[in-house]
């Protein structure tokens, strides 16, 4: 694998076209923190040229059938699995996860490609239904039309898969995306525009630029020609964006932050409690928006799961993606590394205690140790703010609707785990939890047939599944009398 990447053209129907602005970023290798490449940031007339290229596109691509648009996703998805080896090794190289999460995420975009495959197959014969009506002097029938360009924003944690979760229903859809990837993790991203051209996607159906958020990003959001925007990331950017598309009404979807709580109850089998809170929030390095960085756990079994705890936390083996039996990398960026120290630094000011960790590791690169607080308050920030990285907050509670009401006791709603051997409470607590995505006994598993998103600020809308078929389409209802 080169060592150097130079990343100074986006991609604009169909061809590599070179960017309308000179200024550049370095590509980080996070755990060495040194430049592997250059990327050429686009500016406002990149994003411009993108925009409508994808909008001539549209008048041909939005007239193919589901069944022919279905073939396209299905050759994306094969060639996804064909190189999902060399891609995995470019996601970790410029993220900074272990390799084995990195060959995960290229299954699930693999998968991703085909769930949309078959939902724009099946679209077809969703054309033109009649919907039953009580006046029945009246006919009337439905079309789903796909809703035009699209704006498609994505971050950097789970590169390839988020840009997966957008860009298969946006093309199953009939639309035609300008994609903006993260500025800090380009390389695997940039694949994709290799993908479109091995298989012969029409040019201009898929458009990639290259850029950071005031340059790409906020044109991209403010082109008048951009039906829709997807944006996953921030509640700090996602709040700017959604004032953006307000100012002309363009539809929005947001996924954004989340604070998740692991309820683990007293009937709950201690080592897999341990367990399973240790990847709820170890995995990808904590830099995940469904991190369950909160820790509720019964008083009655707290000090055996705790013990168990931070025996795994302590075997996690932290290192470079590449080495073997690694099982957490490093935070993805110099930012991101500041963040974290600075709530580790806040939570040592509190006066907080450290079951584990709680430092930087003594090497280059941005590595820092899985870290768990106990007897954390709900005033305090590490409690409340959402820290994307490897750090769990921990309290203990009585009853089973204390449990749940410090669960909720959230800005956010995203995610949630429970930990309990009575199903029916599983069930309960299932339900009353204000979250989007809940999980009993078991990892962080998202199929592509599922729904993905969250209640309160955690978003707007839902991914995946139908729903995420449906954020790229527009209703048309079409009523007459009947003859
Ligand atoms: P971010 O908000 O800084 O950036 C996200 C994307 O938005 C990047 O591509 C960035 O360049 C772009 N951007 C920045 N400013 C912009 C602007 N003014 N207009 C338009 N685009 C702009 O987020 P991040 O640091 O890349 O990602 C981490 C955040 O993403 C976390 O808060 C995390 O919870 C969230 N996230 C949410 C989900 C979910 O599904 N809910 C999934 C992954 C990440």
């Amino acid at each position: 694998m080169s060592n150097t990447h130079t990343l100074n053209e986006h991609f604009i129907g169909g061809e590599w076209v070179a960017s309308a602005n000179a200024a550049t970023l370095p590509i980080i290798n996070p755990a060495t923190a040194e430049s592997i490449g250059t990327l050429t940031l686009g500016n406002a007339a990149d994003v411009d040229r993108a925009v409508r290229t994808a909008r001539n596109a549209f008048a041909s691509w939005s007239k193919t059938s589901g069944k022919e648009r279905a073939s396209y996703l299905r050759a994306i998805a094969q060639q996804i699995r064909d190189q999902a080896e060399s891609l995995a090794r470019l996601s970790s190289l410029n993220n900074g996860k272990p390799l084995g999460e990195s060959r995960m995420d290229m299954s699930d975009a693999a998968a991703t490609y085909e769930y949309y495959a078959t939902l724009a197959e099946q679209l077809d014969a969703r054309q033109g239904v009649s919907v039953p009506l009580q006046a029945s002097e009246f006919a009337s029938t439905t079309y789903l039309e796909p809703a035009g360009v699209v704006g498609l924003i994505v971050p950097w944690n789970f590169p390839f898969v988020t840009t997966a979760w957008k860009v298969a229903p946006a093309l199953a859809a009939g639309c035609t995306v300008v994609l903006k990837p993260s500025e800090i993790t380009p390389l695997v991203e940039f694949e994709l525009a290799n993908i479109a051209r091995t298989i012969g996607l029409p040019p201009g159906v898929l458009n990639i630029v290259a850029g950071d958020g005031a340059g790409v990003g906020a044109p991209l959001v403010d082109h008048p020609e951009v039906a829709k925007i997807s944006f996953t990331g921030s509640n700090r950017v996602g709040e700017r964006v959604m004032q953006s598309a307000a100012r002309r009404i363009a539809n929005v979807s947001l996924e954004l932050g989340g604070k998740s709580p692991i309820l683990v109850f007293e009937d709950a089998d201690p080592q897999q409690a341990a367990e399973l809170i240790a990847a709820g929030i170890f995995f990808n390095c904590g830099q995940m928006c469904s991190a369950t960085s909160r820790l509720l756990v019964h008083r009655d079994v707290a000090q055996s799961v705790l013990e168990r705890l931070k025996a795994v936390a302590e075997a996690t083996l932290v290192g470079d993606a590449f080495s073997e039996g690694v099982t957490m990398g490093p935070l993805t960026s110099a930012n991101q590394l500041q963040t974290v120290c600075g709530y580790i630094e806040r939570g040592l000011a509190e006066g907080l205690k450290l079951l584990t960790g709680g430092a930087r590791l003594p090497r280059p690169g941005y590595f820092v140790e899985p870290t768990i607080f106990l007897d954390v308050p709900s005033s305090s920030a590490l409690w409340r703010e959402e820290i994307f990285g490897p750090v769990l907050c921990v309290r203990t509670f009585a009853t089973e609707q204390e449990a749940l009401e410090l669960a909720n006791d959230s800005d956010f709603g995203l995610a949630a785990t429970i930990v309990t051997a009575d199903m029916e409470r599983a069930r309960r607590v299932a339900r009353g939890l204000q979250a989007g995505h809940i999980w009993i006994n078991g990892p962080q598993a998202v199929f592509p047939e599922t729904s993905w998103g969250g209640f309160k600020r955690s978003g707007l809308g839902r991914e995946l599944g139908p729903w995420g078929l449906q954020a790229f389409l527009e209703v048309k209802q079409v009523t007459q009398p009947v003859q």
